[in-house]
């Protein structure tokens, strides 16, 4: 597979199929800067409930956007997710709660959100070397990058995960309703007009549900390998 951008490895998917952890795994391992679009998307979210702006009003949230600095750091430790500033202010653990992920899907509805955000994460990206994960980065950011991937996972397994990764930073799940908020944000995700969440039509698709962490990832280093 040869394309323009031989340096951009793209990993998009579903709530909940452990693109984070794939994805940071892949980027170390390639030496790679690792990409987390969605914490941009949370970090609009924030702002908004921050504020008081409904994520669904538009023009409210255009006008939120014209003063937002969003800036994405390494992770203090190994196997944390991305550090997140908004406005100087460290928002990394705030952003990762169940609630702030349904608002960052509405707000990822709004073509005004998606083109700022989508402007940034290219210029992020323009150097290449990156690992970038979401649900639009093989079809809409980078549609010329080298390696592009599909993680699925069957929805009560991607529930597991997420509640256990939810427990392991201290918080109380609730399976179910996990459950339920995952079926609900990919049907937001998958319906919406602006660059809904679908694979890249060539894109590799790998089915997770019975892999674990190393197995996807080996499986993703060998087709970059080869
Ligand atoms: O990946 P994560 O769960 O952090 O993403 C939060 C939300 O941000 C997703 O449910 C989705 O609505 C939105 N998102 C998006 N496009 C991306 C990444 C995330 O619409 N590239």
């Amino acid at each position: 597979m040869s394309r323009e951008n031989e340096q951009i490895v793209t990993i998009d998917g579903p709530s909940g199929v452990g693109k984070s952890t794939v994805s940071r795994a892949v980027a170390a391992r390639l030496g790679y800067t690792y990409l987390d679009t969605g914490a941009m998307y949370r970090a609009v979210a924030w702002k908004c409930l921050q504020d008081g702006v409904p994520p669904d009003d538009e023009d409210a949230v255009a006008r939120l956007l014209e003063d937002i600095n969003i800036r994405l750091l390494p992770p203090e430790k190994d196997g944390d997710d991305v550090r997140v500033l908004v406005n100087g202010r460290d928002v990394s653990r705030e952003i990762r709660s169940p609630e702030m992920a349904m608002a960052a899907s509405r707000v990822s509805a709004l073509g005004t959100v998606r083109e700022k955000l989508t402007r940034m994460q290219q210029e992020m990206g323009a150097a290449g070397r990156i690992v970038a994960e979401g649900r639009d980065t093989g079809t809409v950011v980078f549609p010329r990058a080298a390696w592009k991937f599909f993680l699925d996972a069957a929805p009560g397994e991607r529930a597991r995960r997420r509640a256990e990764q939810l427990r392991l930073r201290g918080q109380e799940v609730d399976e179910k309703k996990i459950l339920a908020q995952i079926i609900q944000r990919d049907r937001d995700d998958r319906e919406r007009t602006i660059a809904p969440l679908r694979a890249a039509p060539d894109a590799i698709h790998i089915d997770t549900t019975n892999l674990d962490l190393d197995q996807v990832v080996d499986r993703i280093l060998s087709h970059i390998r080869t």
